[in-house]
């Protein structure tokens, strides 16, 4: 049993729960989805999800209960961490906004709410290094990613912009693969490393 770790301050935590029981169901595996709304139970997970939502939020969130430090500890362990949108912001090295205090997690800046700006939310299929086939990713208010650093490699790209990022353990995405009744995105993350 593969103990999954969602980060449930705010956002789409059940989505994410339910695809990463998804994933596990077509490995025939099963996922324990334990929420992280308290310091102390992200050392006992094997995996991280960190959900979309608000970042301002949810960073907000994390440093008050002291989640900073944990999940930092566990992607230097080499653990799994799939952080998707609002979850990428927060990850990232930077947001350019001081509402948002950034965890470091993956090596990219982004631009809040700045991807696709002409409209708020799209679909689109997407090409994505390490699945055969494309992949239908919901952007809603996403993060353009504006840095990639030399260590980053880039997984997908939509319009020239990279959309899919992966540095050590930690994949990156700004729309949401927990969204669609699709979960090779957490497959590949969780199952296939
Ligand atoms: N716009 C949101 C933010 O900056 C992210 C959007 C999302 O997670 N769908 O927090």
């Amino acid at each position: 049993t593969l103990r999954a770790g969602v980060l449930a301050v705010q956002g789409d935590v059940s989505e994410h729960a339910a695809a990463i029981e998804r994933a596990a169901a077509a490995h025939d595996e099963t996922a324990e989805v334990v929420e992280i709304r308290e310091a102390g139970l992200v050392p006992d997970c094997d995996v991280l999800l960190m959900p979309g939502g608000e970042s301002t939020t949810i960073s907000r969130h994390i440093h008050r209960i002291g989640l900073d430090e944990e999940i930092q500890t566990h992607v230097a362990a080499g653990k799994p961490v799939l952080a998707t949108c609002a979850g990428l912001i927060v990850a990232a090295s930077d947001a350019h906004d001081d509402r948002v205090d950034t965890l470091n997690l993956v090596d990219v800046t982004v631009e809040r709410n700045a991807f696709g700006r002409q409209k708020d939310s799209f679909e689109a299929a997407l090409d994505v290094s390490g699945l055969d086939e494309p992949f239908p990713a919901v952007f809603i208010r996403a993060p353009l990613i504006d840095y990639v650093g030399d260590d980053v490699e880039v997984l997908a790209t939509w319009d020239d912009q990279a959309v899919a990022v992966r540095d050590g353990p930690v994949v990156g995405t700004s729309f949401h693969p927990e969204l669609t009744a699709d979960s090779r995105l957490h497959d590949l993350v969780f199952f296939e490393a």
